[in-house]
C-alpha cells in the first residue's frame, strides 16, 4: 500500500527510529476504514506477504518471580497472591523435547525481570542446553538488561528477544512503570537490533490514561522501529493491582483490537503478528482465530505446566489456566486447521531477519 511518510524526527525520538516513520494521519485514516474492509484487505496482505502458514511458537513462562512493580501485571513484586516459582533447567529441557515432538517450532522463555548475574547466567546456560539438545528456536522475553547481557544471550543461541514498550506516551509510561522509563525500554530494543537477533515489541490497547492519539503514535513507533515481530492486546485490568476496576478505554468499541492488528499488517506487511492470548480473555474462545483472520499469521500456545498457570496471570480470566500440559498443543492445531490454515514447519523466522546479514 502507499503510505504517506513523516520526517523520520517527527515526534518519535529520531535516535530509536531505524527508518523514516509513517504519518499519524495515514494511521488514524487506517483505523478509521470500515472494519470488515480493513480486515479483509490485511487478511489479503498476510497471505501474499508472510503465508497462509500459522508457525507455533510455545510460550514456558519459567519465573514468575520479579524485581518489577508495574501497576497493571498480576505478578508485579508488591502482590502477595502468587505462590513464586521457578522452574528448574531440567524441567524446562524436558519440556522443550516435549514441545519439539508437538510440532513446535520454538520455544519462548518468558519471566519476570531478575537482573542479577546468576540469573543471567542460569538463562544463558539454559538456551546453550535447549539449542543443543532440541534444535529449537529460542526467543527469551525477560525484560531489560544490558547490551552486553543480550549479547551474551545471543551469543549462546538466543534467535528472538520480545520486549514491549506498552505505550509510546513516555508520561504514562511513567505513571505505570515506577522501575524503568520509556528512554530505558527502547535502548534495549535498539540494543537489541544492534545485535541483530529478531526483536519484538508491542503494546497494550485501551490503557487507562491513554487515548486514539496515543493509539495512533503506538503504531508509529512500532514502523519507525522496524521489528521483526509485534505483539498487541487489550488492557484487562487485574483485581490484585492499583488498576483494579480501571476500563478499557475501548470497553464499548472492543473490536478496535482486530482494528489495529490489522493496520499493523498494513502498515508494515512483513511483520510476524501474533494472535495473543489476551484476546481470548477479551473474546472468549474466538478472540486468537479472529485476529488470524484479520491480519496475524503467529499463534503462542501456552505450554507451562499446568501446576503453575494459576500463579503466572498477568490479567484475570487469562485462558487454559486449568488445562493439562500439552493440552494446548492439541487444541491450537485443531483451532487453527478449522481456519483452513496449516501449521508452518521450521522455525518460522521473520522474512525482515532472513533479509538482514548477520553482525559480529
Ligand atoms: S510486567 Fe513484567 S516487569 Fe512488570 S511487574 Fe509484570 S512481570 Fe514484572
Amino acid at each position: 500500500m502507499d503510505v504517506s511518510i513523516a520526517s523520520p524526527t517527527d515526534d518519535l525520538p529520531a535516535r530509536v527510529a531505524r527508518r523514516p516513520t509513517i504519518g499519524g494521519d495515514e494511521v488514524r485514516k487506517l483505523l478509521e476504514t470500515p472494519r470488515e474492509a480493513l480486515w479483509a484487505r490485511a487478511d489479503a496482505i498476510r497471505s501474499e506477504r508472510v503465508g497462509d502458514a500459522v508457525h507455533l511458537r510455545g510460550i514456558v513462562e519459567f519465573s514468575n518471580i520479579c524485581a518489577n512493580d508495574c501497576l497493571y501485571c498480576g505478578i508485579r513484586r508488591t502482590n502477595r497472591g502468587p505462590k513464586r516459582y521457578r522452574m528448574s533447567a531440567d524441567e524446562i529441557l524436558a519440556l522443550a523435547h516435549r514441545m519439539k515432538g508437538w510440532g513446535h517450532g520454538t520455544i519462548v522463555l518468558q519471566s519476570g525481570e531478575v537482573d542479577r548475574p546468576r540469573e543471567n547466567d542460569r538463562i544463558a546456560r539454559l538456551v546453550e542446553r535447549i539449542r543443543h539438545d532440541t534444535e529449537l528456536s529460542v526467543t527469551l522475553s525477560c525484560g531489560n538488561r544490558s547490551p552486553e547481557i543480550y549479547r551474551r544471550w545471543r551469543d549462546a543461541g538466543m534467535d528472538r528477544y520480545l520486549l514491549r514498550f506498552e505505550t509510546s506516551d513516555p508520561a504514562l509510561f511513567a505513571e505505570l512503570h515506577p522501575d524503568c522509563t520509556l528512554d530505558e525500554r527502547l535502548d534495549c530494543l535498539a540494543a537489541l537490533a544492534d545485535l541483530r537477533v529478531q526483536v519484538g515489541s508491542g503494546f497494550m490497547i485501551g490503557l487507562p490514561g491513554s487515548s486514539l492519539d496515543t493509539l495512533i503514535e503506538d503504531i508509529r513507533l512500532v514502523h519507525a522501529l522496524d521489528l521483526d515481530m509485534v505483539g498487541v492486546g487489550p488492557f484487562i485490568a487485574h483485581p490484585a493491582t492499583p488498576l483494579a476496576g480501571r476500563a478499557n478505554l475501548w470497553a464499548d468499541d472492543p473490536e478496535m483490537v482486530f482494528q489495529v492488528i490489522a493496520t499493523l499488517r498494513l502498515v508494515d506487511p512483513d511483520l510476524r503478528l501474533p494472535a495473543t492470548t489476551a484476546l481470548d480473555a477479551f473474546f472468549p474462545g474466538t478472540g486468537r482465530d479472529l485476529a488470524l483472520q484479520r491480519g496475524a499469521d503467529v499463534f503462542m500456545p501456552n505450554d507451562t505446566p499446568g501446576r503453575y498457570r494459576h500463579d503466572y496471570q498477568l490479567y484475570p480470566n487469562k485462558p487454559c489456566v486449568d488445562e493439562g500440559d500439552g493440552s494446548c498443543a492439541g487444541c491450537v492445531t485443531a483451532r487453527i486447521w478449522s481456519l483452513g490454515r496449516m501449521i508452518g514447519e521450521g522455525p518460522g523466522h521473520s522474512p525482515k531477519s532472513l533479509r538482514r546479514s548477520p553482525v559480529a
